[in-house]
């Protein structure tokens, strides 16, 4: 049985409320939440909270490789206004709301970050070389959104840091999620 589901921001996922509570996932207290990236996912791990949840799906990216040092030439706003627009025009104006996968036009994957109405917000794609390249909404900066979705590419795929090109943004961004790396 389907119990209510609500999209939580910024994270990108739909918490469930499960019909029964079951041992959390990470402390074995009583849960009743299960987490699933699309709306209609398959409900999985009872969690007892978002917290605990993300503490999982963190601990399973595997994160490898050393980060290269900033050039002095990579810029904080690594891009303008104008370029989030074009790359708002790359995608359906509306659509499912939180994380959804696809591809674009040269074959990389992406994810599409969507909010509560189903208007995009933040965009990952990911090179054949794992190479991410994150762009939010510059209205919708500093609020999560670009690590929940470098969250989201991690628990698809191994995330070298060597071959990323890295801005201080995306280095506290991998500090956060990957503490135990060195920086
Ligand atoms: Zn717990």
């Amino acid at each position: 049985m389907m119990g209510s589901r609500r999209l939580i921001v910024p994270a990108g996922v739909w918490e469930h409320d499960l019909p029964v509570a079951q041992p959390c996932t990470v402390c074995g207290e009583p849960g009743q939440l299960a987490y699933t990236t699309n709306e209609h996912d398959e409900l999985t791990a009872p969690f007892c909270s978002l917290r605990h949840w993300a503490k999982a799906a963190d601990d399973r990216v595997e994160i490898t490789g050393e980060m290269k040092p900033i050039s002095p030439y990579t810029q904080e706003a690594a891009f303008q206004d104008h370029q989030w627009n074009a790359i708002c025009k790359r995608w359906p104006e509306r659509g499912a709301k939180g994380i959804s996968q696809t591809k674009n036009a040269e074959g990389h994957d992406v994810l599409l970050y969507r909010d509560e109405r189903g208007r995009l917000l933040a965009a990952l794609s990911r090179t054949q070389e794992g190479r991410l390249n994150v762009m939010v909404d510059p209205d919708h900066r500093g609020k999560g959104i670009g690590r929940a979705l470098v969250r989201a590419a991690g628990r698809q795929w191994p995330i070298d840091l060597s071959v990323q090109t890295m801005t201080p943004a995306g280095i506290r961004l991998v500090n956060h999620i990957n503490p135990r790396k060195p920086s």
